[in-house]
């Protein structure tokens, strides 16, 4: 299957996934996670007409972004090493990764030098895994109200990496986990938080059920991945 037939069948499913939530499928931004795959298939994608494109390691996107057309809009959905985080700032429009309140203040002076400001999401570890970065759904709210003091940071909500399975059903517990927590979030704050990022290849129908508003798809737009990164 051609790049651009796969994403007419997610687009599609993103379609029939609204109507069955009754939701609008243009509150549902579509991101295609490129990372392992070549600029060539950037341009595919692009081509076929998307414009947000997700990359998981700063090194990868630095050789990647600069090759692709330039109307792009990147995000960063990986963790970000603190040493890293000057080449973010530059490189992505949005960091959906953030994990931690120091990582979050070292974005912060980064954007600060660049004298700019950055959309964030806030990661949260929704099922506790030992292997995934992230809040945890107890100790994000007491951090909120001094990351929302970060001036350069702009909170635009939460993001989410259930665990893996291949039965989508499973991921459901924990995608209204995430909802919930953001209602918590903007009472905290007193402010909406407009974005929830969730939703992969595998489960994005029932993200999308759940209040979706990115999902990151990667394996059902471009294959999948080689073992290094091209
Ligand atoms: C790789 C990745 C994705 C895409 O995963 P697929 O299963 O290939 O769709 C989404 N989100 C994050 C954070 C990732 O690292």
């Amino acid at each position: 299957m051609s790049i651009e037939s796969n994403i007419r069948t997610i687009q599609k499913q993103i379609e029939q996934a609204c109507e069955r939530s009754g939701r609008n499928p243009s509150e549902v931004t579509l991101v295609a996670v490129s990372k392992f795959h070549p600029w060539k298939a950037v341009r595919e994608a692009a081509e076929a007409g998307l414009q947000f494109f997700g990359e998981n390691r700063v090194q990868e996107a630095k050789l990647k972004i600069p090759q692709c057309p330039s109307s792009l809009h990147w995000h960063l959905i990986g963790h970000l090493q603190s040493n890293k985080c000057r080449d973010a700032v530059g490189l992505f429009e949005m960091i959906q990764s953030v994990d931690s309140w120091s990582l979050a203040e070292q974005i912060n002076k980064a954007a600060e030098k660049r004298g700019s400001s950055l959309p964030i999401l806030l990661e949260v570890n929704v099922a506790g895994e030992a292997s995934k970065f992230g809040y945890s759904s107890e100790t994000l709210p007491g951090d909120l109200l001094k990351l929302n003091d970060l001036s350069r940071l702009e909170i635009h909500g939460l993001m989410a990496i259930p665990p893996w399975t291949p039965q989508p059903e499973k991921a459901r517990a924990h995608f209204r986990n995430l909802a919930d927590l953001r209602k918590k979030c903007e009472d905290i704050l007193q402010a909406p938080l407009p974005v929830l990022s969730m939703g992969m290849s595998s489960d994005f129908e029932v993200a999308i059920e759940e209040g979706s508003t990115i999902i990151r798809v990667g394996t059902a737009i471009f294959g999948e991945r080689g073992r290094f990164p091209a």
